[in-house]
């Protein structure tokens, strides 16, 4: 059955929105969807391009950038690409956005100059960075999700602080590390099949069953039916998480 199946990735601001190496989680996904039999497309949606309605999307991913970035892709955003990409969303197709992105799609971001920077209003969630003298939440993290039995690890770097509104479910709870704000032990937000996460690293080499998870429920909202499919051993990625939640207890 997998090797009739196509799944396009929509890769929004390949240049803008790539900090920390976020590029490594689009080569995951294409990486594990072709061993598993699928044939994949990965699609650049940077700033010049649209996002035509004809031209399907299956799964979207948008990586971390700095405030400056930010404010320029939120323009884009908000006149031009987010009112397709919120019916993306609200169709359940997945998507993964990391840090800044996932700033960019609740409420509305501060940035560390005090400017209000427009959100997407899809995720209810609210970001603030404090002044730029105020300590970054940098370092190794790690968090327990639904959607993982084993505990998801990550790398986070970032100003703002995030609060979840009353209609924002947490993407996971915090076991060591920072999270959305460093105080409330929760971390990112999951809406539909979407994720927002501060989890840089990138997340999906070293979780690679949350790419397994995206890959499988994207296919699944194409074909309107339940696939399952046969993803390659992670053993090796295990033993890497396990080595870095160790550390983080020494
Ligand atoms: N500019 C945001 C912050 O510092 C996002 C940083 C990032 O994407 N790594 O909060």
């Amino acid at each position: 059955m997998a090797k009739e199946l196509k799944l396009t990735i929509g890769w929004f601001y390949p240049d803008l929105m790539n900090t920390y190496g976020d590029y490594g989680n689009v080569a995951v996904l294409e990486t594990r969807a072709i061993w598993a039999g699928i044939e994949v497309e990965v699609r650049a949606i940077d700033a010049g391009s649209q996002l035509e309605k004809d031209k399907h999307v299956d799964l979207m991913f948008m990586g971390g950038a700095q405030d400056r970035q930010q404010a320029s892709v939120s323009q884009d955003l908000v006149s031009n690409k987010g009112s397709l990409l919120k019916d993306l969303i609200e169709a359940d197709v997945p998507g993964l956005f990391i840090c800044g992105a996932y700033q960019l799609l609740g409420n509305s971001y501060i940035a560390a100059d005090s400017s209000s920077i427009d959100g997407l209003k899809i995720f209810d969630i609210e970001t603030k960075s404090p002044s730029a003298t105020t300590p970054r939440l940098i370092g190794d993290i790690v968090i327990k999700s639904d959607l993982s039995p084993e505990s998801i690890v990550g790398f986070e770097n970032h100003g703002g602080r995030t609060i979840l509104g009353n209609r924002a479910k947490p993407f996971g709870h915090v076991l060591s590390g920072q999270g959305n704000n460093g105080t409330d032990g929760t971390e990112g937000t999951i809406y539909r099949r979407s994720i927002g996460s501060y989890l840089h690293g990138p997340i999906l080499p070293i979780n690679p069953k949350i790419a397994d998870w995206l890959i499988t429920k994207a296919l699944e909202t194409k074909y309107g039916q339940p696939i399952s499919l046969t993803f390659p051993d992670d053993t090796i990625e295990a033993m890497i998480r396990q080595k870095i939640i160790s550390k983080k207890r020494a």
